[in-house]
């Protein structure tokens, strides 16, 4: 297969994809607009090649990548919108445009102060440790994305660097970390997305990790959404095969190694390409897990879920979350109410074959933990969400059925009220562990 070029488009050179032109002004003059508030990135692969661009600005791909008028509340837009009009200074612009990020809730679910790590007194900003089992390392190469998914929650940290020493020193914290935790089987590289990184820089972390004494360390993840954004990555890339030979030195080292592969449509999953990535990542002995969001505009729709199911199934990926659009960003244009998540979950579940039923979902990475909404019910005439935790920041709380007063306008954890007059969630009235305090003489949970 031939080589492809990579080529980033953003804020500063969009104007050079010829199919722009086929763009209503309306739509170009908003990619001017929210580009200045929120960040905007795509390549030439989702342009060429994933975007059906006879169906924009409809097209689930563009709507995935694009910033579009919606994206911010009109009095935003037009706030912008008109210091753009009167050539007003860059720095008012980005005044404007910090204002109005604040007000998008940059670190939604206490990401900061609950789960950031301390050793020995020293913050380690690059972990966060909210359950016990996994740890999350977000490398400071990995910061960027091969595009940028209008919804995402990640946005304010897309920030990069490329420094192998600054690397050797993030790894050994990571590994001083793990050697305190004995109960920590998971590793998982996040971002951004890790898989933008070179081979010299990941092959560094890997290879430190694996000469590390950490035999309790089983499953090493990379969450990434390159297979989706960029799959030369793994085929054609001049390190293709380098990043191959490192998920094989991960498997023979007898770890788990878990790509966490994100994919929003089923498109994604149709070219040569992405299928070649696949085949090519599976042959190293990596399982390859997915997950989503659900999302207004992109795929709000069950025949695009359960075709996206079956084609991972076939393709040997298995399904594994779909998620809740973060209370975050461009929110209030994505946000589907939790009863239309859990609508077309249970609408795409139950036409698929029990192979596809490993997904688990609607789930809401809130603050307490990652909640599912299970159902709507009726008890004793009074209508309710069943809820469970799939992850609590106390174990305990896992698969424990909750119940909060139906609400078909809700969109968020925070949004609902308990059921049957009560109070407080159970979850509120518990004391909320912090994994990160506990050391290794407490011997948690080994
Ligand atoms: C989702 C998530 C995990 C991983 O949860 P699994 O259910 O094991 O996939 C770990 N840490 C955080 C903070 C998460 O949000
Ligand atoms: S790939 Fe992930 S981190 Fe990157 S922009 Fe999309 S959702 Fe955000």
């Amino acid at each position: 297969m031939q080589g492809y070029r990579y080529q980033a488009y953003s804020l500063h050179n969009y104007t050079k994809i010829p199919q722009i032109q086929k763009l209503p002004e309306e739509y170009r003059w908003a990619i001017e607009v929210v580009g200045r508030v929120l960040p905007f990135k795509t390549n030439s692969y989702v342009v060429n090649e994933l975007i059906d661009w006879d169906k924009v600005p409809d097209d689930p791909i563009y709507r995935l990548n694009f910033p579009q008028p919606e994206m911010l509340v009109p009095e935003d837009f037009e706030a912008i919108s008109s210091l753009l009009k009167r050539n007003a200074p860059k720095e008012a612009i980005l005044k404007e445009a910090i204002r109005i990020r604040m007000k998008l809730n940059p670190h939604p679910a206490g990401q900061m102060e609950l789960n950031v790590p301390q050793v020995n007194g020293k913050r380690l900003p690059g972990l966060q440790h909210k359950y016990y089992e996994t740890v999350l390392f977000f490398p400071s190469q990995g910061q960027t994305c091969h595009a940028y998914c209008t919804f995402c929650f990640r946005w304010p940290q897309f920030v990069g660097m490329d420094d192998l020493k600054f690397a050797m020193k993030e790894i050994e914290d990571v590994i001083e970390y793990l050697q305190a935790h004995p109960e920590v089987s998971d590793l998982l590289f996040t971002g951004g997305d890790p898989m933008v990184m070179n081979a010299k820089i990941f092959g560094a972390y890997i290879d430190a990790l694996l000469s590390a004494d950490l035999p309790h360390l089983r499953n090493i993840r990379i969450g990434t959404k390159a297979l989706a954004y960029w799959p030369y990555k793994f085929v054609t890339d001049r390190e293709a095969d380098e990043f191959l030979r490192i998920f094989e030195r991960i498997v023979k080292a007898g770890k788990h190694l878990a790509i966490m592969a994100h994919f929003n449509h089923p498109r994604e999953l149709s070219t040569e390409i992405v299928r070649k990535a696949i085949e090519r990542i599976r042959a190293t002995g990596a399982q390859i897990r997915t997950q989503s969001p659900v999302i207004r505009h992109i795929n709000d729709d069950p025949d695009a879920w359960a075709e996206m199911w079956r084609t991972q199934v076939n393709l040997g990926l298995v399904p594994y979350y779909m998620f809740v659009a973060r209370d975050t960003g461009a929110h209030h244009y994505f946000a589907l109410p939790l009863v239309r998540a859990w609508e077309i979950f249970r609408s795409a579940y139950s036409r698929v074959s029990g192979l596809a039923r490993t997904v688990r979902g609607p789930s809401m990475s809130a603050k307490p933990g990652k909640v599912q909404v299970v159902g709507v019910a009726e008890v004793n005439g009074e209508k309710v969400f069943v809820l469970r935790f799939l992850q609590g920041r106390n174990p305990d709380w896992v698969h424990r059925p909750f119940f909060a007063r139906f609400d078909p306008d809700a969109t968020w954890l925070d949004e609902l009220k308990p059921a049957f007059g009560k109070e407080h969630f159970f979850f509120e009235e518990e004391e909320w562990p912090l994994p990160w305090k506990q050391t290794a003489d407490a011997g948690v949970r080994a």
